[in-house]
């Protein structure tokens, strides 16, 4: 495969850089001290800016205003993004509406799609994704509790759910719920969109996650659903589906977690050879001198270049053959990407002694934030067991 990118992509790489180095690194000041809402009408600005240089939702449908890009130049931007915690959001390719964008538009009926398809598209409402319980193991998720029973043309919908991101502000949830408890266990849940201003959509708290609960787009919430009642027309997708449906938000959404934690780890390791290079330890020796600290350079280099190119490669793999081709890349892209980036920000944030573990530096906000890449969207363990599984398949 050709990973040579045409003028057309380097030239947008090139002009997504520029604004991400001008204008939103710059904000992370404020982003790391601020609640996230009081940002707000300042990210709008960068936002309509982006509107209007023509980059906005570069992966969603293009009938919808994004810019319907392939999941490779996708990957590209995603990495370019990544380096600060502002550039998905800014772009309007920011998780979890990236995922329900791309259900919708698949699932969606025309009803569904311009209530809430178009605006998502459009930035002007916010979505969350609801699966996870608080009592069940989300590694397992068709153990699942969360109900809902038809009664007259409606779902009434029971449960308790945990770490749905960003649904502090959101308009609506994609909630999972068991709709037939007689099926096999991957037909049993259905995706039911619930809008929050329904009665019984109970938001108890955003999480305080490693010391933060965030808030708005920026935070996590335990929702309780009681008696929430939506109509039966707001099923996403055949039901008893919602398992399959969860499968084909996979792939991309893998390709896009990745490549931002890519962008990550390339602003890790700037930040880690900026100040090696600079920090005087003794008369005319700098960090950079010490063989510990080029180890850990060579190492952080060559492993994100390998995890770099694996994601590419995945990203290429699923464009040409399908995400059903590249199922065993995208459990191995998971892990190994996620543990690159922990190592790279471990090591950065030690060669900064005392100054990466203050707020002077990005370093301490990935430390404490991405740790959670090795558990969400499937822990390690479990994509490395089913990886294994696969592969050994072919020798039984
Ligand atoms: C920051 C963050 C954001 C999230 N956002 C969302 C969201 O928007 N929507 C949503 O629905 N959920 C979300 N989640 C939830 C996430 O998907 C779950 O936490 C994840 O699936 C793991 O489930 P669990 O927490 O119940 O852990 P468990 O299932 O209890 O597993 C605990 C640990 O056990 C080990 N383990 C589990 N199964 C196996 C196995 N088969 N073999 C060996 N070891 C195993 C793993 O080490 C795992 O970490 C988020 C989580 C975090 C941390």
């Amino acid at each position: 495969m050709d990973f040579s990118l045409s003028e057309k992509t380097q030239t947008m790489l090139a002009m997504i850089d520029e604004l991400v180095t001008e204008e939103l690194v710059p904000m992370e000041e404020a982003f790391l001290r601020k609640p996230f809402r009081e940002l707000l009408p300042e990210i709008e600005k960068k936002r309509e800016k982006v509107r209007q240089m023509g980059l906005w939702a570069p992966g969603h449908p293009e009938d919808y205003g994004g810019m319907g890009l392939g999941l490779v130049d996708l990957g590209l931007i995603s990495e370019v993004l990544g380096r600060t915690p502002l550039g998905h959001f800014v772009f309007n390719c920011h998780a979890p509406d990236a995922g329900n964008i791309e259900i919708l538009h698949l699932y969606g009926t025309d009803e569904q799609k311009e209530r809430w398809l178009g605006p998502l598209v459009e930035g002007k409402i916010r979505s969350c994704f609801s699966m996870t319980e608080v009592e069940m193991p989300g590694s397992n998720p068709v153990m699942m509790e969360t109900t809902a029973v038809k009664d007259g043309d409606d779902y009434v919908i029971n449960g308790q759910k945990w770490y749905t991101t960003s649904a502090d502000g959101a308009a609506f949830a994609v909630v999972m719920a068991i709709t037939d408890p007689e099926a096999p266990a991957h037909h049993r849940a259905s995706m039911i969109i619930v809008p929050t201003d329904t009665p019984g959509f109970d938001l108890v708290r955003n999480i305080n996650v490693m010391g933060h609960a965030g808030d708005d787009w920026a935070s996590h919430a335990e929702i309780l659903y009681h008696s929430c009642r939506v109509p039966q027309s707001n099923l996403l997708g055949p039901e008893g589906h919602g398992f399959v449906i969860a499968q084909e938000r996979l792939g991309p959404g893998r390709i896009h977690h990745c490549m931002r934690w890519i962008g990550i780890c390339n602003r890790a390791f700037d930040l880690m050879c900026s100040r090696a290079a600079s920090r005087t330890i003794a008369p005319d020796r700098t960090l950079a001198d010490k063989d510990v600290i080029q180890t850990w350079i060579a190492e952080c280099a060559a492993d994100i270049h390998a995890a770099r190119l694996m994601v590419l490669n995945t990203a290429w793999k699923i464009e040409k053959l399908g995400w059903k081709e590249a199922r065993e890349d995208i459990s191995m892209i998971k892990f190994v990407t996620a543990n690159t980036m922990q190592k790279v920000i471990d090591h950065a944030l030690q060669v900064h002694g005392g100054l990466g573990m203050t707020d002077d530096t990005m370093l301490a906000f990935f430390y404490r934030h991405e740790r959670a890449a090795r558990i969400y969207d499937g822990a390690d363990e479990v994509h490395k067991l089913s990886l294994a599984r696969r592969i050994l398949r072919q020798y039984r």
